[in-house]
């Protein structure tokens, strides 16, 4: 008779990509787990090299300095995953947008700003904005931003396509069950030990004490964007880090978008796309969208849901 060695539950939590990761690994033995978990970081980093634009050696930043001079090959890796971007600019109307971090100098969100910029300043900086701007050439490999002082920068998709990555592998050296958390953007596979699957707590920001849903998650991916902490108040009115990338204005009325898909480079995506499509379209397009579910909350705490998600809502 086969019996199955007990399997326990392993979690490091360190900061990778400037944000905290705690990773989560379901083995046999504690060196197992540890190894995993090795496994994991290596990938995670690998990856924030490639794509990280603070890191002036990494490629996506020798793209970002060659804007309106020169093509730049890079790997297949951040070529596909640029393609992927700009596909999901188009499902958006432009709502997510990779090329948002030419804007990224006249709005700061750490509370040192003391007035609005401009109308001629957040006008100027939007020309340099718009994925339509992104030159691929498939055969040569090559990234071309066309406009000088264009930039693209992954803070909306990278930490998703990360966890996406990490989970990949560790399912290929045959983990079993496993939580990759960045921050907020939770990709799991397998179920607990006990049988039950995953749970993601979701509360609401204006009262983060009460959670008032716990929603099972197997094989997805669920990601919250809506950082309490990263906003500016003008006039009474309350700006998150989120820009549209079509007006220059940071998003506002949304304090917090959880998106469920499939992949969390997907969710990671489009939660931030809901902030800038607003509660309406950002709804009606998630709603059009196959395995894909989202609950939104207003800057009034009032809680939306997409059609799929049934939550008693206090
Ligand atoms: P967080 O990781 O802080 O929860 P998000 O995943 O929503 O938030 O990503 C927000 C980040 O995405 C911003 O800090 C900025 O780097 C970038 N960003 C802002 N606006 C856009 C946009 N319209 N399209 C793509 N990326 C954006
Ligand atoms: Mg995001």
């Amino acid at each position: 008779m086969h019996v199955a060695n007990a399997q326990h539950t392993y979690t490091r939590t360190l900061k990778l990509m400037g944000s905290r990761f705690d990773i989560t690994v379901v083995t046999e033995t504690k060196e197992d787990g540890n190894a995993y978990i090795d496994l994991a970081i290596n990938e995670i980093t690998r990856i924030e090299k490639l794509i990280s634009s603070w890191d002036t050696q990494s490629q996506t930043s020798q793209v970002n300095s060659n804007a309106g001079i020169e093509p730049i090959q890079v790997d297949p890796e951040l070529f596909a995953l640029i393609e992927r971007a700009i596909g999901i600019s188009k499902l958006t109307d432009g709502a997510f947008d990779i090329t948002y971090a030419a804007m990224d100098k006249i709005w700061k969100f750490d509370g040192s700003m003391t007035e609005m910029p401009n109308e001629s300043t957040i006008k100027a900086s939007i020309a340099k904005v718009g994925y339509k701007n992104i030159v691929l050439n498939k055969e040569s490999g090559t990234v071309f931003l066309t406009k000088k002082g264009m930039k693209i920068g992954f803070g909306a998709i990278g930490k998703g396509y990360a966890a996406d990555k990490a989970k990949a592998l560790l399912i290929s050296k045959g983990v079993k069950a496993g939580i990759i958390n960045a921050s907020g953007d939770m990709n799991t596979w397998g179920t607990q030990i006990s049988g039950e699957p995953w749970k993601v707590a979701i509360t609401n920001p204006m009262d983060k004490s009460k959670v008032f849903a716990l929603l099972p998650i197997k094989e997805e991916a669920v990601v919250t964007s809506g950082n309490y902490e990263k906003f500016v108040v003008f006039n009474g009115k309350r700006y998150t880090h989120i820009i549209d990338p079509r007006t220059g204005f940071p998003s506002s009325g949304i304090i917090s978008a959880t998106v469920f898909a499939p992949k969390a480079e997907l969710a990671d995506a489009l939660a931030t796309s809901v902030f800038v499509m607003g509660i309406e379209v950002g709804l009606d397009r998630i709603n059009q969208l196959p395995k894909i579910e989202c609950i939104i909350i207003d800057d009034k705490g009032r809680i939306y849901t997409s059609n799929n998600i049934k939550i008693d809502t206090p």
